[in-house]
């Protein structure tokens, strides 16, 4: 008789009790960062963080890990029993309890602590749940938008801003928001969605085609006004009042969801608009500018956030499990070229978390910026949305790598999911090409009147005065060639190297904010003592 060798014996156990015990605030170099951020009133925001990180390193991230099983991605429904149009999303319903959680935290209400909200968000990107986090970022452009124009704008819109911003009975407003078209996302300015003004309001007619948390509450909208050439940017209500318990859908149809590489379980439909009632916000012929300035702005630096979080998750627990798990005569750790792998892990968790929030900080304080400042942290937003969110994804790989074949097993690991999301981050809010096209033009125009030593001095104030001369004559050697006229050889390598000065640049400024907290690690060496 054949006697069948398993081994049994075989145990994980030791990992994940630590890994699932190890709160995401019990984190040296983190906590240097935020006390650096929140300056005074960080003991107050500490404790805060507390209670909020026990919750979401363990409740939380359980649940998380139960929305993104394929069997609980959100589906729709189009139509009731009774022949009624309803475009219903259907959310797993732990789901939508821990949104309802999340957003009853009023992030954006006037009663947080200083920097509390961004904070609470960098840690909830930590969790990779799209179908949470996107609402969340898309929430910070309605309100921001609203508040531009808060004394202008209609009663109605008004009470979306409370509704959005301190909730109402409890229950918080969720944001989304709609620019991308069929044909073309980055070119909002060709947006032909119409707008007819009616009375203090106007009508929308058409389509949109990227519309991510369908289920949100309001959207901000860019659309064409009717007889003209400006597209301008409004608020639209999902459903009028007294229709969201019948399910009327405020004059559009939801056409299906779309199947996508990453952010699973957020639902990103396709819309038909037939006369949806939409609030303008801000003048006519601003609108881009104004969903561009004011609320792609926000959701870019989010992206710098997601990005960080995801790679500080990654290399926490990729150093946890290299630490364990036993290949051949050692732990995985105990091999040079892993060794070198989980150092460059964590020095990229760090490099992008400290970077996230210092660029922030600088968001926050740019009323004190004089112009030039102003221009130079427009930039570093762009720079931020084009190499985190890139090298999350390079790093993500390297992370799953690290674990073998157990990396790529989604129920093993979150990494999967965060190395697809990754790839999502890169795409919208501006894919990589569009933005380096963008600075491209900043420059070529504010070279004309401002020199570009000026300029590369105020952005990255680190440089020794020779790097700065010499990335900024490479600057002016590119522009020069022209990088947006037809392709040519000359204008294609002109291209190329466009891509990687910024990339040079951006990781050279990256580590000059790590600077002040560099040494501190990630995981504690008694927390891996424990392994
Ligand atoms: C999962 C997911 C969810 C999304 N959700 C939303 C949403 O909720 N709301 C929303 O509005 N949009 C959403 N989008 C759309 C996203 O913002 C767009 O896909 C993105 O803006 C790019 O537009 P596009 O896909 O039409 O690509 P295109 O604009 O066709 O671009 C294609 C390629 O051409 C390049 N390119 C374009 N213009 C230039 C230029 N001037 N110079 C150089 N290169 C250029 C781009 O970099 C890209 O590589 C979502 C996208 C994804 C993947």
């Amino acid at each position: 008789m054949v006697h069948l060798k398993k081994n049994s014996q075989y145990t994980f156990e030791r990992y994940l009790e630590v890994r699932d015990q190890l709160d995401d605030l019990d984190n040296p170099f983190l906590l240097n960062v935020l006390s650096e951020l929140a300056q005074e009133s960080w003991q107050e925001l500490y404790g805060e963080l507390l209670s909020f990180t026990n919750k979401l390193s363990t409740e939380w991230r359980m649940t998380v890990n139960e929305i993104a099983r394929p069997e609980n991605h959100p589906k729709l429904r189009h139509y009731d029993a009774y022949n009624n149009r309803i475009d219903r999303i259907i959310r797993p319903a732990e789901g939508v309890m821990l949104s309802e959680e999340v957003f009853g935290e009023g992030l954006f209400s006037a009663e947080r602590l200083p920097y509390e909200g961004i904070v609470k968000r960098y840690f909830l990107h930590g969790n990779g749940e799209a179908g949470i986090t996107c609402p969340i970022a898309c929430t910070d452009g309605l309100i921001a938008l609203i508040e531009a124009f808060y004394e202008e704008v209609p009663e109605e819109v008004k009470e979306i801003h409370t509704h959005a911003k301190e909730g109402r009975d409890g229950d918080f407003g969720v944001g989304a928001q709609f620019m991308s078209e069929i044909q073309g996302g980055s070119n909002i300015p060709a947006n032909v969605l119409q707008a007819i003004p009616e009375g203090s309001h106007y009508r929308l007619y058409g389509n949109k085609f990227f519309c991510s948390a369908v289920h949100a509450d309001y959207s901000v909208v860019t659309a064409r006004v009717e007889g003209t050439d400006h597209v301008a940017v409004f608020v639209v209500p999902s459903y009028l009042p007294g229709d969201q318990k019948n399910e009327r859908r405020n004059g559009y149809r939801i056409n299906r969801l779309k199947w996508k590489l990453g952010t699973a379980e957020l639902p990103s439909g396709e819309i038909d608009y037939d006369g949806a009632v939409a609030y303008r916000i801000g003048p006519e012929d601003r609108g881009v500018a104004l969903a561009v300035g004011i609320v792609l702005t926000r959701s870019r630096l989010d992206i710098g956030f997601a990005s960080a979080a995801f790679v500080m998750r990654a290399a926490r627990e990729a150093k946890l499990y290299a630490r364990f798990r036993h290949v051949f005569d050692r732990t995985i750790d105990g091999f040079p070229m892993a060794a070198a792998q989980i150092d460059e892990l964590e020095s990229a968790a760090k490099r992008m978390t400290a970077t996230a929030f210092h660029l922030y900080k600088m968001f926050s304080e740019q009323e004190e910026s004089d112009e030039l400042q102003r221009f130079a942290l427009r930039e570093l937003i762009l720079l931020q949305k084009i190499y985190s969110s890139k090298e999350a994804v390079d790093q993500l790989r390297l992370a799953i790598s690290l674990f073998g074949g157990h990396g790529a097993i989604e129920d093993f690991t979150a990494f999967p999911r965060l190395f697809r999301d990754s790839m999502v981050n890169e795409l919208w809010e501006g894919p990589r090409n569009v933005l380096l096209t963008q600075i491209y033009r900043d420059f070529a125009k504010l070279r004309q009147t401002v020199p570009v030593v000026k300029v590369i001095t105020t952005m990255f104030p680190h440089l020794s005065q020779a790097d700065v001369q010499q990335y900024s004559s490479r600057i002016e050697v590119i522009i020069g060639i022209d990088v947006v006229e037809a392709p040519n050889p000359f204008n294609k390598m002109a291209a190329q190297n466009w891509e990687s000065l910024w990339g040079e640049l951006f990781l050279s400024f990256q580590y000059a904010v790590l600077e002040a907290f560099e040494e501190q690690p990630i995981v504690r060496e008694e927390v891996l003592k424990t392994i």
